[in-house]
């Protein structure tokens, strides 16, 4: 090998040598055959070899030898500058040493000189496109006017003359290459003045015509590359717009729909009419939220400028560097947050280390209600919309939002129903929620219920496949949106409802939108064709961003008529509308009829970004639709649609209520304390599970009192609506009389804050809290007074820590819109360093691997669980998360945060299913089986029986590195700036040899003699379309 590479090295330079100094042109020519033969007979390994030794150079100054003369030899310089085409390709750093050597702009005059030979001119061409790599070469040759020179070329790649179609094929698919490069805003200011936008868009309506006849469809790709080009800055856009360039591209893409052979064109079509629309602002007045709240110490509710959004998915380019690789950052304890004495006050939350187990403090469940329904009705401010002389209970009669309706009709209105259907909802008291719901406190005071919260809660029955996509919607989707501006007939564009405007008036024909209600949110809808409506979301509180999550209530349909929707403000770059999720439905005639349960619903449904903008300015400007189809089966129902299964903080404090009452009292110990009061001044619940002690003897009493904690979190952003309904299984379990439950409440004391952003779930908002805080991000220094919720979680964790009982698990119980299954985040010191790639030694690091324990018990245990999709990593965007504080500052090796899908799992028994309320309670059951694995200690639990045997060798299973999408990309463009990709046959090299091998040109030829090479093109360019067809 050595030998030979030595022998190789001895031989190049004897090559190069006689190449730089040969004298007569029959001698380098043969030098050339040799050099291109033993080239294309090896591997690029060995052009690599022959670029250190000196090619490129060694071409270079051949070229500039040869090239300078006033009439140059093309004999002699075709198969150099093919050669040169072919290295240089391959070299990185041939654009500085064409600058070095004088040859950049050498080859750019001899392409001006040549234009009219179509060989020369696409050696030429091809050369400079290999030189233009650096961005120092293409600059020079901008300003040296390169782009002119390339549109000269364009003109020829007219139809009328086909006989010089090969030179056109050949050049068509590198212009692009060089059309405005560098693409400057001076280049593209420069493009539009002299007409070229015009230019190109007429040439391609000329050969978009021929291009089925002649199967031009390359030169069509050529153009259409050079238009995105263009149209990447604004003048290029406008320029784009006024010439007519979205009523061409849409006649041609509508033709191009009827061929296969022209299909190729439609996707890049596409992506430049909707990169060209022009931008919409919202219909709003204002992108702040139209709920706003004065907060404390402040005189107006005007928070600081927003940062770009720092939630879940801001980070996708850089995961790696965001792993936190400073070993004290990771290891050593940061000081506590507060002074000490600040911390006896949360004793008051550990009722179980005082209680003196004596006295019974509950009632009968009935009983309680009954009071609780007493002393509320007295003063009831709900409603539902009931109509006082209907018989027969109909949706239309609970449209609730015209009138409050006085009590004594609702209230019989609500007797008879729930004298026809009886109590049929599990842990879930509709008269005990609408007494909860007058006590919730919101921004706008709503003072009307929704009809699913009262009366729903029921999952659905059986499982929901998810949604196949529909080949191309997203196309059909686009094509429609862009009609909204070349066909104005249909369009109506009328606002139809208003959160902020109650007086509008709606048209009898048209769908009525409300929003009014906990948890709602939708801010405005327009109708904008007759059975088309777009929909804006509102921003969260005192924000004007995180909108995501919505809520409505829509009536006055007809039946079996498709209505299309589009929430048009979402601001996520991808979603899971696009991987088979639907939205979720609610009918009232349904529910009357006996099934209060929501489904998934929904067709032609898919996510991608949009031409509109903010209304004012806003930095962020990037918006995206999700829009669906649904077709209501009933006329005249009342409707509700949601993101997701809403649960509202008024069915957290009635289910409390429920399942306070419901509890074996002998053996539960069930107390429901306040943690904190909430900005708007809703209590924060916070609940103590335990079993009761068999006796008041010391040793029962003893044994309660050193349970190990467990602390669950849940729902700190209101847009997780999931969260809330695994925390209902979680609750609902420890409370029930399942034998494993019995166990975990003998082995364990629970805490559990439900929710921990009471605000935000009530007003609707996404993300934020009422201070447009994440509260997710407050954990490092949370402020007592504007998120008193993690301020007093993270005292009693404090608290717990200063007594020596720090929990055993702490886990946040969360969403996730982008991933399916359910999966742990949590943390590891080790592999948070062997992931980075950090240069710190991790064998003498002692870590405990039981933080894997938990997830691998999940995967056996629980259907939706995924071990595949948790990871174990400390990032430093995340180091004022609940899950990482905990870890770091309690020094809780368990800590996590539990993500579940809103969509559904792609492995398990639920794999294809999107998940139900079912689902997730059964997860929050399944996390409490799960805890028996860290019982293996506490003597008095048969885990072993329970559970089966749980292994220990924890470092089978390698850590998934993946944050992110776990979703192949979605398989339309979500997105439209990307360029355009080349098609496939654009391949330099073997366009090189085309070129090579083509019929000799004759010196004073005037570009037309190639008619006899015209068949070969032509079977070539089928080829290249057959190709494209294939992909
Ligand atoms: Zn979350």
């Amino acid at each position: 090998m050595c030998l030979v590479f030595c022998i190789h090295g001895i031989f190049s330079v004897l090559i190069f040598w006689s190449l730089q100094n040969a004298g007569d042109v029959e001698s380098t020519i043969n030098i050339l055959n040799v050099l291109d033969e033993l080239l294309s007979a090896g591997t690029d390994r060995r052009i690599h070899y022959m670029i250190t030794k000196g090619c490129s150079e060694a071409l270079l100054t051949a070229l500039v030898n040869t090239g300078r003369s006033f009439s140059p030899n093309f004999h002699l310089l075709l198969p150099l500058l093919h050669l040169l085409a072919k290295i240089g390709h391959r070299d990185r750093r041939i654009g500085v040493k064409a600058e070095d050597a004088g040859a950049a702009l050498l080859t750019l005059n001899l392409l001006r000189q040549n234009i009219k030979y179509a060989r020369r001119a696409a050696a030429c061409l091809w050369v400079i496109q290999v030189f233009s790599s650096s961005v120092s070469t293409a600059n020079l040759i901008g300003e040296n006017h390169g782009l002119e020179t390339v549109y000269r070329l364009i003109p020829h790649f007219t139809t009328k003359h086909l006989h010089a179609i090969k030179y056109v094929y050949l050049c068509s698919a590198h212009v692009p290459f060089l059309f405005l490069s560098p693409p400057t805003e001076a280049n593209v200011c420069s493009v539009v003045s002299k007409g070229y936008v015009a230019g190109l868009l007429r040439l391609y309506e000329d050969w978009h015509a021929k291009a089925v006849q002649h199967g031009a469809v390359a030169i069509c790709h050529s153009l259409l590359r050079c238009l995105h080009k263009v149209t990447h800055s604004t003048a290029g856009r406008q320029a784009f717009v006024s010439q007519g360039g979205i009523r061409l591209l849409y006649g041609t893409t509508q033709t191009c729909l009827l061929s296969k052979d022209l299909e190729s064109l439609v996707e890049p079509s596409v992506q430049l009419m909707r990169k060209c629309l022009t931008k919409t602002p919202l219909p709003l007045t204002s992108d702040r939220s139209a709920y706003s709240f004065p907060m404390p110490g402040r005189a107006h509710a005007v928070p600081t400028e927003e940062d770009d959004n720092e939630a879940e998915d801001s980070k996708e380019a850089d995961f790696d560097e965001d792993l936190e690789t400073d070993l004290h950052k990771l290891r050593l304890r940061p000081d506590p947050d507060r002074p000490k004495e600040l911390l006896p006050q949360y004793s008051r939350l550990c009722p179980e280390l005082s209680h003196d187990f004596q006295v019974q403090m509950y009632k009968n469940a009935n009983d309680f209600i009954l009071l609780l329904w007493k002393r509320d009705h007295s003063n009831d401010q709900f409603s539902l919309n009931l109509s006082p002389a209907l018989a027969q209970l109909e949706a239309r009669d609970f449209h609730s939002h015209r009138s409050i309706l006085n009590e004594s009709h609702h209230g019989s209105m609500i007797d008879r129903l729930l004298e026809k259907h009886g109590v049929c909802i599990p842990h879930h008291e509709p008269k005990l929620y609408r007494a909860a719901a007058a006590r919730t406190k919101s921004i706008p005071g709503f003072s009307l219920l929704a009809f699913p919260d009262f009366w729903g809660h029921l999952p659905t029955p059986g499982h929901e496949p998810m949604a196949p996509r529909k080949p191309n919607v997203q196309r059909y989707k686009v094509f429609e949106d862009v009609q909204r501006f070349l066909i104005t007939d249909g369009i109506i564009n009328q606002v139809v409802f208003d959160l902020e405007d109650s007086s509008l008036q709606c048209p009898s024909d048209s769908l009525r939108f409300f929003s009014g209600f906990e948890c709602g949110n939708l801010r405005k809808a327009v109708r904008v064709r007759r059975w088309e409506y777009d929909l804006i979301l509102n921003a969260d509180v005192n924000s004007s961003q995180h909108t995501q999550w919505f809520y409505f209530e829509v009536s006055n349909m007809v039946a079996e008529v498709p209505y299309r929707f589009n929430v048009i403000n979402c601001e996520k770059s991808n979603s899971q509308f696009n991987y088979g999720m639907q939205p979720v439905l609610y009918s009232v005639t349904e529910a009357l009829e006996g099934r209060p349960h929501w489904l998934r619903t929904g067709t032609e449904i898919c996510y991608f970004r949009n031409h509109f903008c903010p209304a004012r300015g806003r930095r962020k400007t990037t918006f995206y639709t999700l829009t669906f189809t649904i077709t209501f089966k009933h006329n005249e129902d009342v409707c509700y649609l949601a993101y997701h299964y809403p649960y509202t903080y008024s069915a957290l404090t009635a289910h409390l209520k429920v399942l306070q009452n419901s509890v074996d009292p002998a053996k539960v110990f069930f107390q429901q304390q306040v943690l904190c009061c909430t900005l708007a001044g809703n209590p924060c619940p916070a609940v103590t599970i335990t079993a009761r002690p068999a006796s008041r003897g010391w040793k029962d009493m003893h044994q309660v009192r050193n349970r190990p904690c467990i602390v669950l979190t849940g729902r700190v952003h209101p847009g997780e609506s999931n969260a809330s309904w695994v925390m209902k299984g979680t609750l609902e379990f420890l409370c029930s009389s399942d034998p494993v439950a019995q166990s975990l409440r003998e082995a364990f004391v629970f805490k559990l804050i439900p929710m921990l952003n009471p605000d935000g779930v009530v007003n609707g908002t996404n993300r934020c809290d009422l201070s447009s805080e994440d509260l997710n991000r407050q954990w490092s220094k949370p402020d007592p007074v504007l998120c008193p919720t993690i301020y007093h979680t993270k005292g009693l964790l404090y608290y717990l820590n200063s007594i020596g009982r720090t929990p055993l698990v702490f886990c946040d119980y969360h969403g996730h819109s982008r991933k399916k299954n359910v999966f742990l985040y949590g943390c590891s010191v080790k592999e948070t360093l062997w992931q980075s790639g950090s240069a710190v030694n991790t064998v003498g690091l002692k870590e405990d691997p039981g933080y894997r324990t938990i997830p691998k018990t999940l995967d056996r245990l629980a259907p939706a669980f995924s071990f595949n999709s948790c990871n174990y990593l400390v990032e430093k965007s995340r180091s004022a998360t609940a899950r990482v504080v905990v870890w770091r500052e309690m020094g809780v090796l368990r800590s996590y945060t539990m993500e579940s899908t809103h969509n559904g799992c792609d492995q398990g028994i639920y794999k294809g299913l999107q998940t139900g309320t079912k689902e997730l309670q059964e997860m929050g059951g399944k996390f409490c089986h799960s805890l028996l694995s860290v019982t293996k200690d506490v003597k008095s639990l048969d885990s072993q029986r329970l559970i089966g045997h749980i292994d220990n060798d924890v470092l089978d299973h390698k850590s998934h590195n993946c944050f992110e999408d776990d979703e192949p990309p979605c398989v339309e463009q979500i997105e439209y700036s990307a360029d355009c990709p080349a098609p496939n046959g654009a391949d330099l090299d073997s366009d090189v040899n085309a070129n090579a091998t083509a019929a000799d040109e004759e010196e004073d030829n005037d570009g037309h003699g190639e008619i006899t090479s015209f068949s070969a093109f032509f079977f070539r360019a089928q080829q290249v379309d057959s190709n494209e067809n294939k992909l």
